[in-house]
């Protein structure tokens, strides 16, 4: 039986939407020559783009937007934000920036002190793993095996391998490694969370060799709360001490706010106690992102980050999140809709190289199942795949994706069950006809991130 947890919240605003046409549907794909990143939203009836700043913010944080002070130096608003994140994590250090990006610009190039070093994650995060190349570092990915078999549960599959991590330190030396950077929860493996035994044991060899611990937490409440669910010894534990427990284990903490910090826009650097390496980043962000007291924010985002960032920890919310996922994840189980399991904490995801086997990993399966979402009930989602992934540098060849992925990421305090029903009966209709779908092929192709401007045709 999939049951379902009643939300913490009642509605008291409302933002109407409208479902449209298949016919209208069919117009609007059309001139968006086939790629859902060109549709106006008014043409989407539900929205699972992405769950980056798509949140509803609660009454308090709307209140909190009024008393935004636009100082340009040393606002008030500033103290409060910074007051709440030091509450958090127990950090001294902190600054705010425009968003999780802007924290990487900031950042990245201070750890890379010289050419040719090296990042190890349990996975970069797209817009990290870019930053970490324009600080002329390389990027390593460093998963547990677990996060590849799909279909079978594992509790931790965001964790990191962490014998292959030290064979990857001893094998380049460890003055060549930059830092280690754990992403919680793994955004790029479908929101898998991180245990805390992994993270205590990534702490211990980042001590043994003396490397910088990051904690890329866009999802660390997420994360917190699965560790609550899953890991042995944590199950009567408060969020809030998961979440402070993770934070002492590492030296910086990374945010992108628009995920668990319940908030449109933001993003902040906590830096554990390292002064000198604090003023890097302050020198950095003046010219980046803004004076160290604002970093690219009005003062009433900080206000509501301040506030977003307690609520992103209450429990019953939390518990009620990650059930929306994991409800939408089981409906579309039950019906035999391939999905990778368990779902994550921000989305789910869903296996179209199995799903369309008859469509070639370069006619992009998965965007055209995603177009065939659409059309059939006015859902926008995302393709995770080989049309994603672009085209070797070298050979200029397409690459072949190991996952193709149509990826259905849930915004936070948003949708109701309802809507979800909706959003499985449109996947589960379009998984009946999946024999019929065709493959996709480029008008327009352009050089770099293609996917979000390309026009695609049906061939
Ligand atoms: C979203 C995200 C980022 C980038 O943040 P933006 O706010 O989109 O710039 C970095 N890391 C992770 C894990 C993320 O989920």
């Amino acid at each position: 039986m999939n049951t379902f947890t009643v939300p913490p919240y009642r509605i008291k605003m409302v933002e109407p939407i409208k479902q449209t046409t298949y016919q209208d549907r069919k117009e609007y794909l059309e001139k968006a020559h086939n790629n859902l990143f060109l549709l106006p939203s008014e043409a989407v009836y539900i929205d699972l783009l992405t769950d980056s700043g798509t949140g509803a913010m609660s009454h308090f944080q709307w209140a909190a937007l009024m008393q935004g002070d636009e100082s340009y130096a040393g606002s008030k608003s500033f103290y409060r934000f910074e007051e709440a994140v030091k509450d958090i994590t127990g950090y001294e250090y902190i600054i705010p920036v425009h968003q999780g990006r802007g924290a990487e610009q900031v950042v990245m190039p201070l750890l890379a002190k010289q050419p040719g070093m090296y990042f190890i994650s349990n996975m970069h995060f797209d817009t990290t793993r870019a930053h970490v190349e324009l600080a002329g570092a390389t990027a390593i990915d460093c998963v547990v095996d677990e996060c590849f078999n799909v279909d079978t549960f594992s509790p931790f599959k965001g964790n990191m391998n962490v014998e292959k991590c030290e064979k990857y330190i001893k094998d380049l030396g460890r003055e060549n490694i930059a830092g280690i950077i754990m992403t919680m929860t793994n955004n790029s493996a479908g929101g898998q969370p991180v245990s805390l035994e992994n993270l205590r044991e990534v702490h211990a060899l980042t001590q043994k060799y003396d490397i910088s611990l990051i904690i890329d937490g866009a999802r660390f409440a997420e994360n917190s709360c699965f560790v609550k669910q899953r890991e042995k010894g944590y199950e009567s534990s408060e969020i809030k001490d998961i979440a402070r427990e993770m934070f002492d284990y590492a030296d910086i903490f990374l945010m992108s706010a628009k995920k668990d910090a319940l908030v449109n826009i933001g993003g902040l650097i906590a830096i554990k106690e390292d002064k000198e390496f604090f003023q890097e980043c302050q020198g950095r962000t003046v010219p980046y992102e803004g004076f160290p007291t604002y970093g690219g924010l009005a003062g009433r985002d900080m206000e509501a980050l301040a506030v977003g960032l307690k609520e992103g920890l209450d429990e019953d919310y939390l518990i009620h999140r990650l059930d929306q996922v994991r409800y939408l994840s089981e409906k579309l189980r039950e019906a035999g809709v391939p999905v990778q399991y368990p779902a994550g904490g921000h989305a789910v995801f869903v296996d179209c190289k199995s799903i369309c086997p008859h469509i070639p990993f370069d006619h992009f399966p998965a965007q055209s199942v995603c177009n065939a979402l659409y059309l059939e009930a006015g859902v926008r989602t995302v393709e995770v795949g080989s049309f994603l992934l672009g085209r070797d540098p070298k050979t200029g060849q397409n690459i072949e994706s190991p996952f193709e992925w149509m990826r259905l990421a849930i915004p936070r305090r948003t949708y109701t069950y309802a809507h979800l029903d909706h959003v499985a009966e449109g996947v589960i209709n379009v998984y009946k006809k999946r024999k019929e779908l065709k493959g996709l092929d480029f008008d327009y192709e352009p050089k770099v991130l293609r996917h979000f401007t390309a026009n695609l045709r049906y061939i």
